[in-house]
């Protein structure tokens, strides 16, 4: 499942790439290119706006009702959008959205700090912005939220 998420959904977007899900962010205000690309390219549409209703039988359009951006994502799981197996976590870019390639650990050195660079065994690297990841880089209690999720049920 593709996603293109509205200006309103920035966090959303990002949580659902470290999910490993691919997935626009849409910035614009303007609805149309929004509707256009979603059906160019097969993507489900996330939106807080109510007045975006689907015109077309291929139009796939979920509104997300909660408020709170930390609480979005939870939305969609508890709504069966997404599962937590479907995609790789941490396989995607956070910036470009894009695939990362795994690279040979001695690539890293010099690139990552030092005791990230002794800490970590497996890097990736971005193929569009050369960003390098490692499981840790994609932040903040990532994987204790994906844990806590997966209880939901
Ligand atoms: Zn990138």
């Amino acid at each position: 499942m593709k996603f293109i998420a509205d200006r309103m959904l920035g966090r959303l977007a990002k949580e659902l790439r470290m999910l490993g899900y691919d997935t626009v962010f849409y910035r614009g205000e303007d609805p149309y290119p929004l509707v256009k690309l979603a059906r160019e390219e097969g993507r489900v549409i996330l939106t807080r706006n109510t007045k975006l209703t689907p015109k077309r039988p291929e139009d796939r359009i979920v509104r997300i009702m909660e408020d709170k951006p930390s609480l979005q994502l939870r939305e969609l799981i508890q709504s069966k959008i997404i599962s937590l197996h479907e995609e790789i976590p941490f396989s995607r870019c956070l910036l470009c959205n894009i695939v990362l390639n795994e690279i040979p650990r001695e690539e890293a050195e010099g690139k990552v700090p030092d005791f990230i660079f002794y800490q970590q065994k497996e890097f990736f690297r971005c193929p569009q912005c050369s960003r390098i990841f490692w499981q840790g880089s994609h932040q903040d209690h990532m994987l204790e939220k994906i844990e806590r999720l997966k209880t939901l049920g």
